[in-house]
């Protein structure tokens, strides 16, 4: 069976989570797994190999988990972007719109450098909101936005298109 149908087999459905109409996907399963993981962690990276990565953003909070082994992957150092006020040194930060009410995220302003090239890592890419105002933190400080890595894209919320010309790499599509 091909990794992606692997992948679907050990995620979880959780319906009703956070609140009530939401099914949660739940990954949890596919990181406990010590030959899924490093197996997912090489796929996220795949296509980025020979592009040169110098820095990867991880979104909090899976995308930490996801994002710092695909840096180690391709050689490339680890940011966080962060929720509002858990960085401790001077920030950039974007707001972005929720269902209801508006998020923020937060990036180091000398975490990652003019024109250096960076790719975003996270589990799920919904609407793209999130991934959006990461893309506008690392355009910010003036870095270079190579792609996307996601492990899910929920395909129905159309997320891919909010994300532009850059390349969106994802390994299941639902
Ligand atoms: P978006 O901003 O609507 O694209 O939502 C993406 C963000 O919400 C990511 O940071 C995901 O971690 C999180 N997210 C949305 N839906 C799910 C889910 O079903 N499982 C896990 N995370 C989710």
């Amino acid at each position: 069976t091909s990794l992606s149908a692997e992948l679907q087999a050990r995620m979880r459905d959780v319906p009703d989570f956070p609140r009530p109409g939401i099914v949660f996907k739940d990954i949890t399963p596919v990181l406990a797994d010590p030959v899924l993981f490093p197996r997912l962690i090489q796929a996220l990276a795949e296509p980025f190999r020979d592009q040169r990565i110098t820095k990867v953003v991880g979104v909090e909070a899976r995308g930490f988990i996801l994002g710092a082994p695909v840096a180690l992957a391709l050689n490339a150092g680890f940011v966080p972007a962060r929720k509002p006020g858990k960085l401790p040194s001077r920030t950039v930060t974007e707001r972005y719109a929720l269902e209801y009410g508006t998020d923020a995220l937060e990036m180091h302003q000398d975490a990652v450098l003019r024109g250096e090239r960076t790719l975003i890592v996270d589990d799920v890419l919904a609407t793209g909101g999130t991934a959006e105002a990461t893309a506008k933190l690392i355009a910010q400080v003036g870095g270079e936005l190579v792609g996307f890595s996601f492990l899910i894209a929920l395909g129905f919320l159309d997320g891919v298109k909010r994300l532009g010309a850059h390349h969106v790499h994802r390994l299941i599509t639902l």
